[in-house]
């Protein structure tokens, strides 16, 4: 059984993708076989992780509508032990088209399914929306990990994930537990870095991940060579926060 971790803040730019795909080589690179499996239209960890979506014929969409199968959807990428199954623009008419199917929250968790036996590790990158595809990622997983950004209005908005997420175990996913709150774009030398980590601690305790990502400009020029940090720039921070934290992950249980 592997585990399947979901990637959600409903708040766009925290670092959900960019935690995703170097989370995702870092498992990898650890020796667990992992897929990377990108529920945003925007499909940037599909980019990020060196596919080329304009080539593709199928995507995960097509896995989605029952027109492929995940296994066949599914690409190798440059890292050894790393799939993807690669999101692009189309994933939004999932939305629409399953708007009024009876099971729509479900059809992520059956999907993953099929392939659940060939994998350690499925992190799955969500657009920033508590929209169906995040619902169907959060009915999937067996755990979630909540990127925090430190900047103002961070903890806005945690709220209602909070509380959408209480919704979906009682529901959906009685299994669904929080990885961890990881706090990205940390910066000591800014005030507002540290007081968004101190709030964080106060209001989450032990749920907050000791890894904090920090900022990193190596980070951010990364995806555009298609390249995960550990392989763009193994000795910088960047690349050293997201081994520790695959390691944080792959030795601690799930705690919530
Ligand atoms: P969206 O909500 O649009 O999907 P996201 O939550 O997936 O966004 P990312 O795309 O991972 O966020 O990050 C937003 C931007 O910040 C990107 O340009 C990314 O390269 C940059 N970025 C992310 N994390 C860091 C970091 N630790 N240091 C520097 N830049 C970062
Ligand atoms: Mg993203």
């Amino acid at each position: 059984m592997s585990q399947i971790i979901c990637i959600a803040n409903q708040k766009g730019g925290v670092g959900k993708t960019t935690t995703a795909t170097n989370l995702a080589a870092a498992f990898a690179m650890a020796g667990k076989r992992t897929l990377l499996v990108d529920l945003d239209p925007q499909g940037n960890a599909t980019t990020g992780i060196g596919v080329d979506k304009k080539a593709l014929e199928r995507t995960l969409y097509h896995a989605l509508m029952g027109e492929a199968a995940l296994a066949d959807v599914v690409c190798e990428t440059a890292v050894e032990g790393l799939s993807v199954a690669p999101g692009r623009i189309e994933l939004a008419g999932f939305e629409v088209e399953f708007v009024d199917r009876p099971e729509r929250e479900r059809v992520v968790k059956s999907l993953l399914a099929t392939v659940s036996g060939d994998y350690d590790f499925i992190l799955m990158d969500c657009p920033p929306a508590l929209s169906l595809l995040t619902i169907n990622a959060m009915t999937a997983a067996t755990s979630l990990i909540i990127p925090l950004q430190c900047e103002f209005y961070a903890l806005e908005g945690l709220g209602q994930l909070v509380a959408t997420i209480r919704r979906i175990k009682k529901s959906l996913n009685p299994r669904l537990g929080i990885a961890g709150i990881l706090l990205t774009m940390f910066d000591s030398r800014i005030n507002l870095s540290r007081q968004v980590a101190d709030e964080a601690g106060k209001h989450f305790k032990e749920l907050v991940f000791e890894t904090r990502i920090p900022r990193n400009v190596r980070l951010g020029e990364a995806p555009s060579f298609g390249k995960p940090i550990l392989v763009y720039d193994p000795a910088s921070s960047g690349a050293k926060s997201y081994l520790e934290l695959a390691r944080e992950i792959i030795g601690t249980r799930k705690k919530a």
